[in-house]
């Protein structure tokens, strides 16, 4: 099966697919996307992940290509035609084709819009999920509104290039006090000796993962003890379990901080539970 892109009003083969080089998302960065996931036949989380995305545009001051219902129409089409039942639709909005220059294009250029959907296999991710992964930290170095899911993610590229270097998956950035603000591209969390689940407050230094606020209403569901709080990387490292968020792994259990084996090397209940659990909580969209 060839793979199909939606690129500024066309699909068109995946292997052909592709944008102007004067495409401001190309030049200098200057665009937001989302990911969702798709599984078992629906879109996740996709009205807020939506709704994130209508913010990111708004900080920016760009404008969204189309309305609302067109864009979930066409976000349908693209895992329709690449048979997607589980993986991951893309979806990457920025500021338009214009000459290059730093300032904004006129008024009445038009945003660019690409999407993509590809197939994962949630048996391989069910049993890398077992065995739980590897995180190295790294100093934050990033800019004050990560809180933006914008395409500029060069910091986040090195760091987790660092990470894989090392045979971790994940590498978490560390601010200037010591505490761990968020993963490459998942939000960071630990359970403490006695059983709360900690992360940290989305009022700065993360993004407001749709995956984090998921997990903090199944937590309230499950009676799991919660506080939104920072943690260091000493914390995290004798805690009694650590994970990572994001559409892309859902829950996914963190073994090894560095050199530190989090408690007995192996995920927790509390991650497995939660990984379990995560879709009995989330908004699903039938395709
Ligand atoms: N933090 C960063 C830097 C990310 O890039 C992502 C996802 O791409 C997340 C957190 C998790 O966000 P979400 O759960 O909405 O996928």
């Amino acid at each position: 099966m060839s793979r199909v892109a939606y690129v500024n009003g066309q699909y068109v083969p995946h292997s052909q697919a592709c944008v102007h080089i004067e495409d401001r998302g190309y030049q200098f960065a200057d665009g937001v996307y989302e990911v969702c996931e798709i599984w078992n036949g629906n879109i996740v989380d996709e009205r807020r992940h939506l709704d994130r995305l209508e913010r990111s545009l708004r900080e920016l001051s760009m404008d969204a290509p189309m309305g609302r219902a067109a864009l979930c129409m066409i976000m349908r089409e693209v895992i329709r035609r690449n048979l997607v039942r589980n993986g991951l639709v893309y979806l990457q909005v920025t500021r338009g084709v214009a000459k290059r220059d730093h300032y904004f294009p006129p008024r009445d250029t038009p945003p660019a819009l690409v999407i993509t959907a590809r197939s994962t296999d949630p048996r391989a991710a069910d049993k890398a999920a077992e065995a739980g992964c590897a995180v190295i930290t790294v100093p934050e170095n990033r800019w004050e509104r990560v809180d933006i899911k914008s395409i500029g993610l060069l910091p986040n590229v090195l760091a987790k290039q660092k990470a894989k270097e090392q045979g971790a998956k994940e590498a978490w950035f560390v601010d200037a006090q010591g505490n761990v603000t968020e993963g490459g591209s998942t939000n960071a969390w630990i359970v403490t000796k006695d059983g709360t689940l900690v992360t940290r407050p989305a009022e700065s230094g993360i993004l407001r993962g749709i995956t984090r606020q998921v997990v903090i209403e199944l937590a309230a569901r499950e009676g799991i003890s919660f506080e939104e709080r920072p943690f260091t990387v000493e914390e995290a490292k004798s805690a009694r379990e650590a994970f990572i968020t994001a559409a892309s792994t859902i829950v996914m259990p963190v073994v090894r901080i560095d050199e530190a084996v989090v408690a007995n090397g192996h995920p927790g209940a509390i991650s497995r539970a939660l990984r379990e659990k995560f879709h009995e909580v989330s908004e699903l969209e039938a395709l």
